[in-house]
């Protein structure tokens, strides 16, 4: 498909994320403050709403759909919208990104569903360290998520990792150890300042994408891979010390130290109906006013979806010893 959705920096979207909860099982501790505040129910889009929004995204060009929070998978009925998108015409990849702790409950489903690929989220793989991360999760929960996810045969798993000074960077070699042996991806995200947090200072905990490679390339040679996904990392394979027959790839996504905005193909639509034209900007419109307000078809929507091309800002500015420049937590922006 042709792209339709070009900002005014000449970038072609094609990709969106679509959060459909607020709410999660886990508060990880660079996402969420201890108690948090969730959105009143009726502030939140309906099933039907989201696939309302999803339906006008895709005939607006967009051409892949990753579902994400919060955490996605503990949204009431959450399998029906998956369904529903997964019938559009001309949305070739609909994904998600999880924290994996019911994907042994619904791998199987995803996949018959159409799900290709699922990102999911480990920090640690030492049962207290997780809970300490996490702050509620059970890392054998999620560790039998991903057996499951690997058994219901998807094209692409991939981990997702961020990783915390003094607090699990010594885990980073078990985490690429623990891929490689699976036969997965891996992904190591670089924290950024989303949502006012006291739990640690970010400019303290903040490790970066190059660090961390550096670590990683001691250990197991890293070299430079050509894998492109729909989104920001930079990928390398490993040469040696890891499972001889893995096809693992490592990536980084370095909002921090790789600003790489120039080539943005994405927006994001939190699940108050909100389109967010920049994860690390407030630029929006408010698609759920549309819909409720003005009892907007999907061709209205379509059209603002359309128009907010013109909003999109060429690119975000990150400073973690300025927090919050942005308000929003992760699991409001739909990470
Ligand atoms: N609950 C799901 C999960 O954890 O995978 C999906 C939503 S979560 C917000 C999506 C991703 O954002 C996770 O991989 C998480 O690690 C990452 N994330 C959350 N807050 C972040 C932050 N402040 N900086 C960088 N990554 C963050
Ligand atoms: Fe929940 Fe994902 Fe945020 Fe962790 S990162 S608190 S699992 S939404």
């Amino acid at each position: 498909m042709t792209a339709r959705l070009i900002d005014n920096f000449g970038r072609q979207i094609t990709y969106a994320r679509l959060s459909v909860t607020d709410r999660c099982d886990f508060r990880c501790v660079y996402c969420m403050a201890e108690e948090m505040t969730f959105l009143p129910k009726n502030d939140i889009l309906s099933l039907e709403e989201l696939l309302q929004v999803g339906t006008a995204l895709v005939n607006a060009g967009i051409s892949k759909i990753r579902l994400t929070g919060g955490e996605p998978l503990i949204r009431n009925n959450v399998m029906w919208l998956v369904e529903q998108l997964s019938q559009l015409d001309g949305l070739e990849e609909l994904t998600l990104t999880t924290n994996g702790s019911q994907l042994v409950k619904y791998a199987d489903q995803l996949r018959r569903f159409g799900v290709k690929r699922v990102n999911i989220s480990i920090d640690s793989l030492q049962a207290d360290k997780f809970k300490d991360i996490t702050r509620t999760g059970k890392l054998q929960a999620v560790l039998d998520g991903i057996d499951a996810a690997i058994d219901a045969g998807f094209e692409q798993i991939k981990l997702n990792s961020v990783i915390l000074k003094n607090r699990n960077d010594d885990e980073i070699l078990a985490l690429v150890k623990y891929a490689s042996d699976k036969n997965i991806d891996i992904a190591f995200i670089e924290e950024m300042p989303l949502g006012d947090i006291v739990e640690h200072d970010r400019l303290l905990a903040f490790c970066s994408s190059d660090e961390i490679r550096q670590i990683i390339d001691k250990e197991f040679g890293l070299q430079a891979s050509d894998k492109k996904t729909n989104g920001p990392s930079k990928y390398f394979t490993l040469n040696s010390n890891a499972n001889k027959n893995s096809k693992t790839h490592v990536g980084f996504i370095s909002p921090h130290s790789n600003n790489f905005c120039s080539e943005c193909n994405r927006i994001r639509v939190t699940v108050e109906g909100r389109l967010l034209l920049c994860l690390g900007n407030e630029h929006s419109i408010d698609l759920r006013a549309l819909i409720r307000d003005q009892n907007a078809d999907i061709t209205q929507l379509t059209e603002a979806i359309d128009k907010s091309m013109a909003i999109k800002p060429e690119r975000h500015y990150f400073d973690l010893s300025e927090q919050p420049q942005i308000v929003r937590f992760m699991n409001m922006t739909g990470g």
